[in-house]
């Protein structure tokens, strides 16, 4: 890196103690140091040094009564990054890893996988350090309303529409979406992933797992290979991997194995996705009570050791740094021959080097998961339209959106001199739209 690296000092020494954030902003400025020898308009508009700080960051303190009267206290976030091509958009994580630098992180990715979707949203994202695992509803029910009693300050339909992500499901988003409209006494599209019943959109459950099948059947078809009859690995067994397995399978892959942040389990029959379904989403139990399902199953505590089955394709759709640069090895010493990332941030730097260097097809996430945040834009324009489309209809969307982004990704990798390099066609495509709207719009923020 040489007209960038600036840049990235500054973000190091500015943002402490923010390691994912530092490894978001490494990646996607070594992607931009050709955009940025190319438009020395742009580096002279300072729009590298802008587009790295958030807008705002705002951080407040969440307070709630337990099942025992005690009263606790977490810590919640919204970050919105950048709102040059549309409202802020990205979701909600409860998780008790959430900091402001993994919020960060994700914000950043947000902005260029929102601009992907080739849909009008700016990117950000928020959460809390407040686990959902364990918790009664009363207990996520006044987490929620709390939580929101002061995000509502910041969000709108016009402003900032948050969704969900890990440790928001359905229920969570119900819970906020209620206290919103007691708050606001409105009734807008100021969350997605929202209820059939009250403006959530058909298939956005399924979304981001479709999608990322979508963009990985053009990814791989473009190098000879096929879904059919491959061997798929995916971690993780929420709301992702679960729709993930489900094309997967419809595309006639077998998937072996699914885990938690416990352990996994491997199905060599292939896994039986009702039983995951009943577990996980009716129950919502630990991936382990598969095998007493299925005792032919096998599973195993440690949810790392998933990376050491030989599989085709590997979909890893757990959380960020899941795979390591020696489990990368692994994966390809086993003939792993493709990976597309369902998660955010899967895989590490080292990872990430290894599959490029042996000819792996590595979908990135900022495009391979981007059909969940587009699912949720077609979900705001069903809401402004007060309309709702069908199924097919929504599904089919998605798809010309995903074979869409893999094209522009693969288009701009091929144009910057790294054909095949889906990392650096991402970062560049995902950026060059919102660089000319940020020029555009002059030094306003
Ligand atoms: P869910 O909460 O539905 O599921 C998350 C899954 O990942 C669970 O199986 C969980 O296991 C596991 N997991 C979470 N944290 C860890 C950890 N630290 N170590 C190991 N396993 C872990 O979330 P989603 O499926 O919605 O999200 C999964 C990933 O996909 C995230 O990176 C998210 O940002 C990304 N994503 C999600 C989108 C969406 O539309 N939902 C859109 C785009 C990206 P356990 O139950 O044990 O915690």
């Amino acid at each position: 890196m040489e007209i960038l690296k600036s840049v990235l000092e500054k973000v190091i020494a500015r943002n402490p103690n923010e390691p994912e954030f530092h490894q978001a902003v490494t990646e996607v400025l070594e992607s931009l140091e050709p955009v940025a020898k190319r438009h020395p308009e742009w580096v002279e508009a300072g729009i590298f040094d802008r587009i790295v700080e958030p807008e705002r960051q705002v951080m407040f303190r969440v307070t709630w009564v337990d099942d025992n009267g005690k009263v606790q206290v977490n810590r919640g976030y919204r970050v919105q990054f950048n709102s040059a091509i549309g409202p802020y958009k990205g979701g909600l994580r409860l998780h008790p890893s959430v900091n402001l630098g993994v919020i960060k992180f994700l914000g950043f990715e947000q902005i260029f996988k929102n601009s992907l979707t080739t849909l009008p949203i700016g990117g950000g994202k928020g959460g809390s350090d407040f686990d959902p695992k364990g918790k009664s509803d009363g207990e996520v029910m006044r987490f929620c309303q709390s939580f929101m009693t002061e995000l509502a300050k910041h969000i709108g339909p016009d402003t900032d529409v948050p969704a969900g992500d890990i440790g928001t499901g359905a229920r969570e988003i119900g819970y906020m979406y209620g206290q919103y409209k007691r708050l606001q006494n409105n009734f807008t599209g100021v969350l997605t992933g929202k209820g059939l019943t009250w403006g959530g959109s058909l298939a956005r459950k399924e979304a981001t797992g479709y999608g990322l099948l979508y963009f990985m059947k053009e990814a791989i078809e473009a190098k000879g290979m096929s879904f059919n009859g491959a061997k798929v690995v995916i971690s993780g067994s929420g709301n992702v991997a679960i729709y993930a397995t489900e094309k997967a399978q419809q595309y006639g892959a077998k998937v072996v194995a699914l885990s938690d942040s416990n352990g996994y389990i491997y199905d060599e029959n292939g896994i039986d996705l009702e039983t995951v379904k009943e577990i996980k989403e009716v129950k919502r139990g630990r991936i382990k009570e598969y095998v007493d399902v299925h005792p032919n199953a096998k599973y195993v505590e440690g949810c790392r050791g998933i990376w050491s089955i030989p599989c085709d394709i590997a979909l890893p759709c757990a959380t960020q740094n899941e795979i390591n640069g020696e489990e990368a090895k692994m994966l390809v010493a086993n003939g792993c021959k493709a990976v597309g990332e369902g998660a955010n941030m899967p895989s590490t730097p080292e990872a990430i080097e290894t599959f490029l260097s042996s000819g792996v097809v590595f979908g990135p996430a900022k495009a391979a998961n981007a059909g969940g945040v587009a699912t949720s834009a077609l979900e705001m324009c069903q809401n402004s339209m007060r309309y709702s489309w069908s199924f097919e209809e929504v599904d089919e969307k998605l798809h010309d959106i995903m074979v869409k982004i893999y094209k522009n990704a693969s288009a701009a990798a091929a144009e910057y001199g790294h054909p095949d390099n889906l990392v650096m066609g991402a970062n560049i495509a995902g950026f060059l739209k919102v660089a000319e709207a940020m020029y555009e719009q002059g030094i306003a923020y």
